[in-house]
């Protein structure tokens, strides 16, 4: 079974809005799967304008009742940072979060447009951001869980923008790194083969049957090793885990690919199971803070120390969000040979890396990967070892040099990867 994309010589002939354009239908045929009189609500930057006019296009010719789109500004962000008073950080606009929440809860689809600078808050106060990103999580809660729960049919793709490209092709000139990086959007959401809505169909019914193939054997737990021991981590896996990839039937009844590109499967971890030392195989990018080389210790679940070389202190910041931040939400595999692994592109962003290596996730569960999850409550969740937190933040553990097994009850081991690819 294999995972490579396909560049397709017809590809290339297309003019940039072209291949916009198919990136548009795309993501809403096959990552919202829009109903006719649904209405959706879209996220974007404001530099991914382009990209909006063409989705909320296909979303009308879809039959999307209205499109609503809310947009970001990564100067005006900025412009809050270098002048608000130091107090207005812990206030997050509850009147707008409950309205994204509402309009889920009537019917609405969501898509969020990836691409705003990484590095935008590198040089502000890490307190100010977090405090700024505490108060957003708690004001986002209700609509989040709509998402988290799989409730509504939601999707995030990428647009590329010049901040970004700057920072993943720091040597090339503005305009060549804009639009190296629009490539590679292209190439690793896999719309450049001659049938995309074809290519996507086949690749989710690859990532279905790895994850038929992963329920069926009801692992206790799975352990990551490397050769020079800078991983030995076993991951207890919750009880009741599901595992999951690529497409989801909403609560809504509605089938969509809630991450473009997706190339994992991932599940549930037991939130206080996990033991051993794992180190980080890229650097993580979070909220504007690049963070290199993590290494943590886990003791029965939980971080009993963290370092980084670079960003430590956001490191520490972000364990020490809440209660749950300290302890895995998700553990996700995702083989060497996926096309944005193969890209060997660093994207700064977890909608790209995420789906570069296996990861594990710190904080927030997804109660869908547990049997019955959706319908349970969060006692009941916790109960099943379900972690709870206001953070989601997932890092890559994963590479060419990863093996994983997958651990039954009594200790034996069964390969699933070794050297980064499945067995
Ligand atoms: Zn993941
Ligand atoms: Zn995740």
């Amino acid at each position: 079974m294999s995972s490579a994309a396909t560049l397709s010589p017809a590809f290339a002939t297309l003019t940039f809005e072209q291949k916009l354009d198919r990136l548009a239908e795309v993501a809403v045929r096959i990552g919202l799967g829009l109903k006719p009189g649904q209405e959706l609500v879209l996220t974007a930057s404001t530099e991914a304008l382009p990209l909006v006019r063409l989705i909320t296009e296909h979303a009308y010719k879809a039959g999307a009742k209205l499109v609503t789109t809310f947009y970001a500004d990564d100067a005006t962000t900025l412009a809050r940072y270098q002048n608000a008073p130091d107090d207005a950080f812990d206030y997050a606009p509850a009147w707008y979060y409950d309205a994204i929440a509402a309009a889920f809860k009537s019917g609405a689809a969501r898509m969020a447009i990836a691409g705003a600078n990484p590095a935008l808050l590198a040089k502000q106060d890490p307190n100010k951001v977090s405090r700024a990103n505490v108060a957003v999580s708690k004001a986002y809660k209700p609509a989040m869980e709509l998402i988290t729960r799989h409730e509504i049919n939601w999707t995030i793709v990428a647009g590329a923008t010049p901040a970004w490209a700057a920072l993943v092709f720091p040597d090339d000139a503005p305009e060549a790194a804009l639009s190296k990086l629009w490539d590679a959007i292209f190439f690793c959401t896999r719309i450049t083969s001659d049938d995309p809505v074809a290519a996507w169909k086949q690749h989710g019914e690859n990532l279905k049957k790895r994850v038929d193939f992963l329920n069926n054997k009801r692992f206790h737990a799975l352990r990551f090793h490397t050769a020079d021991g800078s991983t030995d981590l076993t991951v207890g896996l919750a009880d009741q885990h599901l595992w999951a990839g690529g497409g989801t039937t909403a609560g809504n009844g509605i089938y969509c690919q809630p991450n473009m590109p997706t190339e994992e499967c991932f599940t549930t971890p037991h939130k206080d199971r996990v033991n051993g030392v794992v180190t980080a195989s890229k650097p993580l990018s979070h909220q504007g803070t690049l963070i290199e080389n993590i290494r943590c210790t886990f003791k029965d679940g939980k971080i009993v120390e963290a370092t980084a070389t670079a960003g430590e202190a956001a490191l520490n910041k972000l364990i020490s969000t809440d209660e749950g931040a300290r302890k895995l939400g998700e553990v996700a595999l995702v083989p060497h040979n996926s096309p944005i692994a193969q890209s060997g592109i660093l994207f700064w962003s977890t909608l790209f890396d995420e789906n570069a290596a296996s990861h594990i996730a710190l904080g927030q569960a997804y109660s869908t990967c547990l049997i019955g999850g959706e319908k349970m409550s969060n006692e009941e969740l916790a109960t099943l070892g379900a972690n709870e937190s206001l953070i989601h933040v997932d890092w890559m553990i994963g590479g060419p040099t990863m093996n994983v097994d997958g651990l039954a009850a009594d200790g034996t081991a069964d390969p699933l990867m070794r050297n980064g690819d499945w067995v």
